[in-house]
């Protein structure tokens, strides 16, 4: 055992090993493979050919997850990735970056209770929340296995704690950096089972041929940095069957906690003719920015209770969270309760809630000015006289602190005693929590639909799967960790469905006419986003739809709003696409190719969110769809917040899933049914392994 120290209130410290071991995780060194000798020639032009039977897009912790059991399976697996670690997997993460999986402790769990809690905000059928709910074991065994080091006690039971949306306390972590974790011990697993790894390669387009009247994947166009036979680095990656890992859309907003460069996969999805669904719910909530170094603030950085204030354009500190709650104990209780109920829900805003804070937020940064949390000092009070003290908490609060044995003075003192790794990583990224305060914002951090896939992770496309944060699995809401859970769980079922699907085809040899005619396309648009003379820049673009995003279509909408964004959206695709944008080498296609995709994922959640208000969609999971008409109204103490007053959620919306797919010229929106019903078919066991040992091959 580790040699430990007293902290100054008589607890052991945790040792400063062990903490840079869980904040300053070390990922594996990588060697891609050998450039490829098999080469089309497209246009005169050298193209390398790689060819595998399975292609993983995305090195994510989905990406990977499918990766690894894939190869297990015997199938040729190739993966490859924009950026191997630069994913939201392994470069984000929160106070304690939760895993929600079946609890393993005392009397286990009720996988039916798991799956309502999953699909509960409805438009997620129960079956997917039932397969992810039961997958979750195995999701987390294999990770174990693997040596990913979460908590457990001494009699093997892994350590939990409720998160958002979580009633029965699911969550588990390793520390801030749960995610990266989970990559590195899929690589570590990935590289001793030898897969094929192409880094710094991005897929650009999807390559489908028609078999037999049905359309299906053959493989992928893609830019490879090291690439140098041909200017743009172009490669074709031959594919029987495609798994999109590509990570969500996290360029859509400028305000937002993604790490830099996440474009996702939708763009690729929408051009090729696959449906996206959900795509109108995402997860806002506050982080500190990503200006800075993005972070989620959810769990103990809230639950210690700093001080709250906002520093206007003179300098004068402002205590603004007293101009929304009427006491300071129901104030400090909704800070403490952004832990677990971290993304912004309108509901939350009514009562003096906990979403009334990030209201409040969201308006000081409208109004100009800077918002703090403050861990040297308690916060201060809402009325005079009243002020902060452990023993006027609500009772949660109370217990809470109680419980974890941290009902210290100052709320550094609490944090440290709860969680030092949550120091330790501002700490690692230039701010002492100890020393200085950390200006945090509201922001986009989640994207809970995406590609439209079944059960096994199918697409409507045949040979085409999605996974992780890149397919639409969840509903309107979802509990935190449960994103990860997905992730891993379909990484999984996806290798089970492919494997399955291999040992019933039929031999198919993909038409090189086709593809050498759509590599012809591919550059000859290259060629006119470097040499045309379009006005729109890949910077250009992205400033007009992050901005349009964060605006009109964050935590607050309106349908007059919402209705402007969309046909400022499409005014911007249709001149992009007559006209291009322009890059100034070759070495920048790549921006233009993504940055051309994110116009139409911009323009399809727009499509989407315009639709489902006009025809009367209430305010749900990350949005207030605020109107006069509306039924609530969130109140203050002494803020008028009646321009927030909004459409409340209408329960049969819960009912459907809303697609949207590219058709010709536009963007068409349908309603999909799905089925919330708490069914399960069970099996008999003889009947049930027969079957499954003729599936399995
Ligand atoms: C601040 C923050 C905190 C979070 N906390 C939690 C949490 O506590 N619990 C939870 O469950 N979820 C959390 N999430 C969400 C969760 O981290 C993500 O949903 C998840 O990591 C996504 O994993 P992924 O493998 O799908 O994608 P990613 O990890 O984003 O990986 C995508 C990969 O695809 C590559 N790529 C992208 N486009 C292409 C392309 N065209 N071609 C080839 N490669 C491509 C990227 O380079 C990257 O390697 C959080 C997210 C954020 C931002």
């Amino acid at each position: 055992m580790m040699k430990t120290t007293q902290t100054k209130d008589g607890f052991d410290a945790i040792p400063q090993a062990i903490l840079d071991r869980l904040t300053r995780v070390d990922m594996p060194a990588v060697a891609g493979i050998r450039p490829s000798e098999d080469c089309l020639s497209a246009s005169g032009i050298e193209i390398p050919k790689y060819t595998c039977e399975a292609l993983v897009l995305g090195s994510g912790a989905a990406g990977m997850r499918a990766v690894v059991e894939l190869h297990r399976r015997g199938v040729d697996v190739l993966v490859a990735s924009t950026g191997l670690f630069a994913g939201t997997s392994a470069c984000s993460g929160s106070d304690k970056q939760t895993l929600y999986t079946a609890s393993t402790d005392y009397k286990g769990d009720n996988f039916v209770k798991y799956a309502e809690s999953l699909c509960s905000g409805g438009a997620m059928d129960f079956s997917t929340a039932y397969v992810e709910a039961v997958g979750s074991n195995d999701a987390i065994g294999g990770l174990q296995f693997m040596g990913l080091p979460l908590p457990h006690d001494d009699q093997g039971a892994i350590l939990r704690y409720q998160t958002d949306h979580d009633e029965a306390g699911r969550a588990t972590s390793c520390g801030p950096r749960t995610s990266k974790l989970m990559v590195k011990v899929l690589f570590d697993e990935a590289l001793t089972l030898g897969v094929r790894i192409l880094p710094s390669c991005s897929g650009i387009r999807i390559v489908k041929e028609t078999v037999d009247g049905v359309e299906r994947v053959c493989g992928v166009i893609a830019l490879h940095r090291e690439e140098k036979r041909n200017e743009y680095g172009l490669v074709f990656i031959q594919c029987e069957d495609l798994v999109i890992a590509t990570g969500g859309p996290g360029e859509l907003y400028r305000d937002s906690v993604y790490p830099h460069h996440c474009h996702g996969g939708l763009g690729l999805a929408l051009e090729a003719g696959v449906e996206l669904c959900n795509v109108t719910e995402s997860q806002f909530g506050i982080g500190t920015p990503r200006t800075k170094f993005p972070w989620n603030l959810s769990g103990t950085y809230v639950q210690v209770m700093p001080r709250v204030y906002s520093v206007d354009e003179y300098g004068n500190e402002i205590n603004f969270l007293k101009r929304y709650y009427r006491t300071t104990r129901e104030m400090v209780s909704n800070t403490f309760r952004k832990g677990y109920q971290w993304p912004f829900h309108s509901a939350r805003m009514l009562d003096y809630g906990s979403s009334l804070f990030d209201l409040a937020v969201f308006l000081e940064q409208k109004a100009g000015r800077k918002v703090y949390l403050d861990f040297l000092s308690n916060p201060d009070p809402v009325n005079g006289g009243e002020e902060f003290s452990l023993d006027d908490l609500d009772p949660d609060v109370r217990a809470y602190l109680e419980n974890n044995e941290a009902l210290f003075e100052l709320p550094i003192d609490r944090l440290r005693r709860m969680n030092p790794l949550a120091i330790e990583l501002y700490r690692m990224h230039g701010t002492d929590l100890a020393t200085e305060p950390l200006e945090f914002a509201m922001n986009n951090q989640h994207m809970n639909g995406g590609i439209l896939i079944d059960d096994w992770g199918k697409t409507r496309l045949q040979g085409c799967y999605a996974i992780g944060e890149a397919a639409g699995s969840h509903g309107v809401t979802r509990p935190g960790g449960a994103a990860l859970n997905s992730g891993q769980v379909f990484g999984k079922r996806v290798a089970v469905a492919i494997k399955r699907s291999r040992l019933n085809k039929t031999e198919f040899t993909p038409d090189e006419t086709n593809i050498l005619s759509k590599l012809g396309d591919a550059l000859s648009e290259a060629s006119s986003f470097l040499n045309g003379s379009s006005t729109h820049t890949p910077k250009s673009v992205k400033t007009e739809i992050q901005a349009r995003m964060s605006d009109y279509a964050g935590i607050i909408c309106t349908q007059s709003e919402v209705e402007a964004a969309l046909a400022a959206a499409s005014d911007l695709r249709n001149d992009v696409e007559s006209n291009g944008i322009k890059v100034g080498s070759p070495s920048l296609i790549g921006h233009a190719f993504r940055w051309q995709h994110m116009v139409a994922v911009s323009e399809a959640v727009l499509t989407a969110l315009n639709h489902y208000i006009q025809n009367g969609g209430g305010s749900r999971g990350a949005r207030a769809i605020c109107a006069e008409s509306g039924t609530a109204c969130p109140a203050a103490k002494s803020e008028d917040l009646s321009s927030f007053r909004f459409i409340e959620e209408r329960t049969d919306d819960r009912n459907e899933k809303l697609l949207v797919r590219r058709i010709g010229d536009a963007f068409a929106v349908e309603p999909l049914a799905v089925d919330l019903t708490p069914t399960v078919n069970r099996e008999f066991f003889e009947k049930g392994w027969g079957e499954y040992l003729i599936k399995e091959g």
